[in-house]
């Protein structure tokens, strides 16, 4: 069976008011959390013998945080309990001020085989990374991504757009800013309010009445044609990509590939199952130390579950390949749909040739609009 590997990290310096993933930013358990997430790669290398790695993903949190003798040790581990193959992407998701703050622990976190650098800049103007409460500001994204690049061939930057006060001119001065630098890969994306972030309650007690006026397609599509003009792909919804960097490890996700997600709040996809790990650092590491897996919330997905979660994910990316739909669900996509995709074909919102339905740059716009029409 192949694998993605996707590794949360549950430590940030701080939390962003945005941000509800789950971390803590008390540091004092990184030791312990890396030997509870070794015992786990090894469990499951016994729960799944012969798979094979072809992606890892170091996500966060804020993967950097750790040192890169941590970064080494758990890709060993990896190595040693799997096959993973010579040519598997691996990345890692690192915030600007660890990239200033110690370069070098960077060019051990190439040595140990990380090859794909994933850096959470999210705009180049100070007043907006104030907003965003981020510890870094324009100087220091722009300087911690030419560091990335004379390290890593690979390198994605990570940009939020349409909030707050933000005018077109500031999206441009973004864009602009990524241009210069010759990124491989953008993932833009627009601020969404989740509810129990900071942002979240100063929304609620009327502090931050703007914050969700802005023009949210107008922006995109500039997003869209200024990227687009400039040679990348846009392969997803919100993902961008010079040919050949398009994110093999998140491709997974889209394309309904099985992944394997380690570390507290991680999920995984396997079968027809869909399971995660407790949202408890301590639970994590409680019960990896007594060599059981930490795993709850397992959903066996109904064949119906399962169908509209195919939906979701292949539509925002490569689309519904005809054959991978027979094999999964027994029958002919185009017998199944086809009303809804000719409606989508005379809106012009999607293409399709002998082997693929896919979304067109309008579609994509469109997404979650359009996959509600494919949902039973
Ligand atoms: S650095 Fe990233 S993961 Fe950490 S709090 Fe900020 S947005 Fe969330």
């Amino acid at each position: 069976m192949n694998l993605g590997l996707y590794i949360h990290i549950p430590f940030c310096h701080r939390r962003c008011s945005y941000c509800d993933f789950y971390l803590t930013t008390n540091l004092k358990l990184i030791n312990d959390f890396v030997d509870a997430l070794k015992q786990e790669i090894i469990l499951y290398s016994v729960k799944y013998p012969g798979s094979t790695i072809d992606t890892i993903f170091f996500g966060g949190g804020t993967p950097s945080i750790l040192e890169s003798t941590h970064i080494d040790n758990i890709i060993s581990c990896i190595k040693n309990n799997f096959n993973v193959i010579k040519s598997s992407e691996i990345t890692i998701e690192a915030n600007p001020e660890d990239i200033l703050n110690n370069t070098s622990k960077f060019a051990g976190f190439r040595k140990s085989g990380i090859n794909r650098i994933s850096v959470g800049v999210q705009s180049f103007i100070d007043k907006e990374l104030s907003f965003l409460t981020r510890a870094h500001n324009s100087t220091e994204a722009y300087q911690s991504l030419e560091i990335s690049k004379s390290i890593f061939d690979n390198v994605s930057a990570d940009l939020i757009y349409a909030f707050n006060e933000q005018e077109m001119s500031d999206v441009e001065h973004n864009l602009n800013k990524i241009l210069n630098l010759e990124l491989n890969h953008i993932s833009a994306y627009t601020l969404i309010l989740e509810k129990g972030t900071l942002l979240y309650k100063q929304f609620e007690q009327n502090k931050l009445l703007n914050i969700f006026d802005k023009d949210n397609p107008q922006f995109y599509e500039f997003v869209n044609t200024t990227l687009i003009n400039n040679g990348y792909i846009h392969y997803e919804v919100s993902n961008y990509a010079k040919p050949g960097f398009q994110s093999k490890h998140n491709i997974k996700y889209w394309d309904f590939d099985y992944y394997l997600g380690l570390g507290p709040s991680a999920h995984s996809f396997i079968g027809n199952e869909r399971f995660s790990n407790p949202k408890s650092l301590k639970k994590y590491i409680d019960k990896l130390s007594l060599k059981t897996l930490p795993v709850e919330n397992i959903e066996s997905l109904t064949p119906k579950g399962l169908k509209n979660d195919y939906f979701v994910s292949v539509l925002r990316c490569n689309g519904v390949k005809f054959e991978q739909y027979k094999k999964l669900f027994g029958s002919e996509f185009l017998e199944d749909y086809r009303d809804v995709v000719d409606r989508l074909l005379v809106l012009s919102l999607a293409g399709l040739d002998n082997s693929v339905f896919k979304l067109n740059e309008i579609g994509y716009a469109l997404a979650d609009e359009i996959t509600l029409s494919f949902l039973k």
